[in-house]
């Protein structure tokens, strides 16, 4: 993780940021201790949601809505082949394909959703789709697929080589072990609040590596991999799917705003259930990664996480900063 990751070591709170790598030193300015709640503001999961805010800020600078900011950040990581946990270029199952999970939702609670959709590189527009010219709210394999053709997305090979041969590899022991901050999955997850203070969401990925064909994890489940209350705030998720489901996470984060905690200590409380249930289950936490961003309808931010190797981006009027995520397990 750490090759990819290079984050910057400071928290959400700390007043200096220093960063570890330049080779990823997209426009990393310091972050500034005072916090101050700023719109428009947008905020997403792992480094690569740098670039991806820079997409979506061009649309928020300019007055745009954060749903159209929200789908156009995340479209970056789906396109490029070189992310290879999120859209084209994701890693595939154990069978060799590759099949993506999206969800989006809109100040209005509007909701969209594509889970094991395969040969399209842009699942987050396809789940807007959905949520815009169906009667439903999700589609899933085949009919995601045809309703994608339907609406004019083209059928591509998403299985880049790079992918294919790890597969490769990967068949030789069959071991499926999603590895905690090791890059074998990864989402994007964008919150924004536009300049109007309407708030939306989106969450893109190609899942947990070599699971198993038609596996879905919690990004395209709205309530779980993402929640979007224009009242209260917005959330999304990272990290094992199986565990943020179990606590219908994102939702839960955003409950937890509107009883009043900040959106920091409402990520620590929905991190907090992910643990009690752990040892509850009789499970390993360190095997477990799961990483939670919060936004409320201030502009006020946070995160927590199980363990450290987290990040997020945000970009607000301070710039587009890398910040480490709190974690429990310390
Ligand atoms: N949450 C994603 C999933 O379970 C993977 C990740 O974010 O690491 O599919």
């Amino acid at each position: 993780m750490t090759t990819r990751r290079n984050f910057i070591k400071t928290s959400a709170f700390a007043s200096a940021a220093l960063l570890v790598n330049k080779s990823d030193a997209a426009e990393l300015k310091l972050h500034q201790n005072s916090f101050t709640p700023s719109k428009p503001i947008v905020l997403s999961t792992w480094n690569f949601g740098l670039k991806a805010n820079e997409a979506a800020w061009e649309i928020l600078i300019k007055n745009g809505k954060a749903l159209d900011a929200v789908e156009a950040g995340v479209k970056i990581p789906e396109g490029d082949p070189t992310e290879r946990s999120v859209g084209y270029g994701g890693r595939p199952d154990r069978d060799g394909r590759v099949t993506l999970d999206a969800c989006i939702m809109d100040e209005n609670a509007n909701i969209g959703s594509v889970a094991c959709l395969e040969f399209i590189k842009h699942p987050i527009s396809v789940a807007r789709a959905v949520m815009e010219k169906t009667p439903h709210v999700m589609l899933v394999g085949d009919g995601a697929f045809q309703f994608a053709l339907s609406q004019g997305f083209k059928k591509e090979n998403l299985l880049v080589e790079a992918s294919e041969k790890e597969w490769q590899d990967w068949l030789k022991s069959s071991n499926y072990k999603p590895i905690v901050n090791i890059e074998n999955h990864d989402t994007i997850g964008m919150i924004a609040l536009d300049a109007n203070g309407d708030l939306s969401g989106a969450c893109t990925t190609s899942g947990m590596a070599y699971k198993m064909h038609g596996r879905v994890g919690d990004s395209p489940i709205i309530g779980a991999g993402l929640y979007v209350d224009n009242e209260i705030g917005a959330a999304t998720a990272t990290g094992h799917g199986e565990e943020v489901i179990r606590i219908a996470g994102c939702h839960l984060v955003v409950e937890l705003m509107r009883q009043g905690k900040s959106p920091e200590d409402a990520c620590k409380e929905a991190v907090g259930r992910v643990v009690n249930l752990t040892a509850k289950r009789k499970k390993n936490l360190k095997d477990i990664q799961v990483g939670f961003i919060a936004l409320n309808k201030k502009g006020e931010y946070g995160s927590y996480c199980v363990q450290s190797g987290f990040n997020y981006a945000v970009y607000d009027a301070n710039g587009n900063n890398l910040i480490d995520a709190d974690y429990y397990l310390k």
